[in-house]
């Protein structure tokens, strides 16, 4: 994948892992994996510890497998493998041979598990859910041995097998591995390997299944069976890592992958947990995952942000064990440097106001020439209609105006862009004494003209009413009002500082015929208001809807 960069940053990472091929510690092979859950769509976190992961497999010249953790198919759907799949082959890599399915280990993990019951490493709990809540104990209690620890072997591996077959309610046993009641660490209490889960449907497994391994037992297997050497995961597994060692030396697996944990992306203004992310869809607080205003990868790719910019964000931040919070800043400047270079250059109004040529003749249109860009001359130019009537942005025109509006000012010049030098020589009111049409004179010598020698204050942008094409345009602003939604003490519920005011739709504007048939995600810069695209969702030939992607600067007001 010639496209991605290729630059490597160094991180502590890179150090462990140079360490480890130095010393040939696992024969000099890399592996890696990006493991989700398929209970909701991926967010921009997740960008991160794909671009982590898969970017480490290409440098060192191994693999990344990208593999569904689906061990909990009561939260699980096929909606949400898929969209995982498009959005991790839209970043940029490739899995298609390296797909793997934690539930397609299900027989390997069962005979595991009977594997640890044979060694007397595991037994069969029937404690309720909460008694094995009080025999647990507390971060300050040390928990107590379960009535059902000393089982035999023999009656542990009976009540095993018929848990499989079914015979037993939901809730009703666990296979829990025998480790240390007094353990400091909880999760080497006695945790839970397999639970009872009798009537789910899994999306892989149908019903082949009445029992469920358990996410920490799953992971660490799945990563030793598939022979994984880095095991990359965010900050709050650390305390997962005496269990994932345990497992794996108590079962002697062949390959004993190395943990390391980095920090999670947090991102200001917005929030980054599935968990969180459904509630704000399940709330309806926005119109799917991939409403424009989603950290979701979907969302991002619906609203216009490129992949690469994404890539090069994940690259920017970089990867550390400090826990923190990245400003949207950095996230935007990536998306405009990539823009500004590729994004081909259109005009829109997004607020019209009417400006008749008094001079111009009533039926002719010129085709005008404007470059695509302005720096890259190989992105062409395209044809721009002009006529007698046109439409400028209301807020390019000021009755009356001081020298730092450098717009168009009743008896002044401004230069329409790519074309002519016009004057404002009458301004019509309606009866509220509300601007509604500019009576403008045009200057035919202007066109083209160096603008050197043609001083006029400055240039705005316009569309043919005639040729333009009426357009819905949506703008966005921050979906949260706070910087850290979800840690705020002050609320209950992080959904109190959702922004009532994130959507914007403006429902006048005018855009110039040329992007009428863009397809959709196709990023333009509507020259002076910003960079949009067609909406995939809502956005058809005759009704065409542009989603703002981003302002040509950072024009958001800190709220804090
Ligand atoms: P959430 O907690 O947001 O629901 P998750 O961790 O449960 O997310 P998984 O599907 O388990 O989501 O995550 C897959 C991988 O992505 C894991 O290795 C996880 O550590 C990593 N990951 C999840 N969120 C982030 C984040 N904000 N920053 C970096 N990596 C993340
Ligand atoms: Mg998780």
């Amino acid at each position: 994948m010639s496209e991605i960069t290729d630059i490597k940053p160094s991180n502590f990472i890179r150090h462990i892992i140079d360490a480890d091929m130095t010393e040939n510690k696992y024969g000099g092979r890399f592996q890696t994996r990006f493991p989700p859950e398929p209970n909701g769509y991926l967010h921009i976190g997740h960008a991160k510890s794909i671009c982590l992961n898969f970017g480490l497999a290409m440098d060192y010249k191994g693999l990344c497998n990208l593999r569904f953790d689906d061990t909990n198919p009561q939260k699980e759907e096929n909606e949400f493998v898929d969209a995982i799949k498009t959005d991790v082959n839209w970043l940029g890599f490739e899995f298609e041979k390296n797909l793997h399915y934690a539930s397609s280990y299900f027989e390997q993990l069962y005979i595991y598990a009977t594997q640890l019951i044979k060694q007397g490493d595991a037994y069969v709990c029937d404690l309720s859910a909460e008694e094995t809540r009080e025999y647990r104990g507390t971060l300050t209690d040390p928990g107590k041995n379960s009535p059902y620890r000393e089982r035999s072997i023999k009656e542990n591996l009976e009540l095993f097998k018929r848990m499989r077959e079914g015979d037993f309610e939901d809730g009703s046993r666990l296979l829990r591995a025998k480790i240390d009641m007094t353990s400091a660490n909880i999760n080497l209490r006695d945790p839970a390997i397999y639970r009872i889960r009798r009537d789910v449907v899994h999306h892989q497994t149908g019903t082949a299944w009445s029992i469920y391994p358990m996410y920490d037992y799953a992971h660490c297997l799945s990563d030793a069976i598939e022979g994984v050497t880095h095991s990359l995961c965010t900050l709050e597994f650390e305390d997962h890592r005496p269990l994932y060692d345990w497992f794996l030396r108590t079962l002697k697996t062949e390959h004993h992958p190395k943990q390391i944990e980095f920090s999670r992306l947090n991102l200001q203004y917005t929030i980054t947990s599935k968990r969180k992310l459904t509630k704000v869809v399940e709330g309806n607080f926005v119109d799917g995952w991939n409403d424009p205003r989603m950290p979701t990868i979907t969302g991002m790719r619906r609203r216009g942000y490129p992949a690469a910019a994404l890539r090069e964000f994940c690259l920017r931040i970089g990867v550390t064990k400090a826990d923190n919070s990245v400003e949207m800043d950095i996230l935007e400047s990536c998306i405009r440097e990539n823009l500004n270079e590729n994004s081909p250059r259109a005009m829109a109004v997004l607020d019209p106001l009417k400006v008749v040529i008094s001079n111009y003749p009533e039926d002719k249109t010129e085709q005008l020439t404007a470059p695509n860009h302005p720096q890259n001359e190989s992105m062409g130019t395209r044809e721009v209609p002009f006529s007698k009537t046109l439409y400028i942005d209301k807020s390019d025109f000021r009755e009356e105006a001081n020298n730092k509006f450098k717009r168009l000012v009743k008896d002044k010049e401004v230069r329409l862009r790519n074309a002519y030098v016009i004057r404002c020589d009458e301004v019509i009111k309606d009866e509220h004494g509300e601007v509604v049409e500019l009576r403008c004179s045009y200057d035919p010598a202007t066109l083209g003209v160096n603008p050197e020698d043609r001083k006029v204050k400055g240039v705005i942008h316009w569309v043919s009413a005639k040729h333009g094409i009426p357009a819905e345009i949506r703008v966005f602003d921050r979906l949260f009002s706070h910087p850290h939604p979800d840690t705020d003490k002050d609320v209950d519920d992080f959904t109190a500082h959702l922004n009532p005011d994130s959507l914007m739709t403006l429902t006048h504007s005018i855009v110039e015929p040329s992007v009428a048939k863009a397809a959709s995600n196709f990023v333009y810069q509507f020259e002076r208001e910003g960079y949009f695209c067609a909406d995939s969702e809502l956005s058809s030939a005759g009704n065409l809807v542009f989603n703002r992607t981003i302002t040509l600067r950072d024009t958001w007001v800190k709220k804090s």
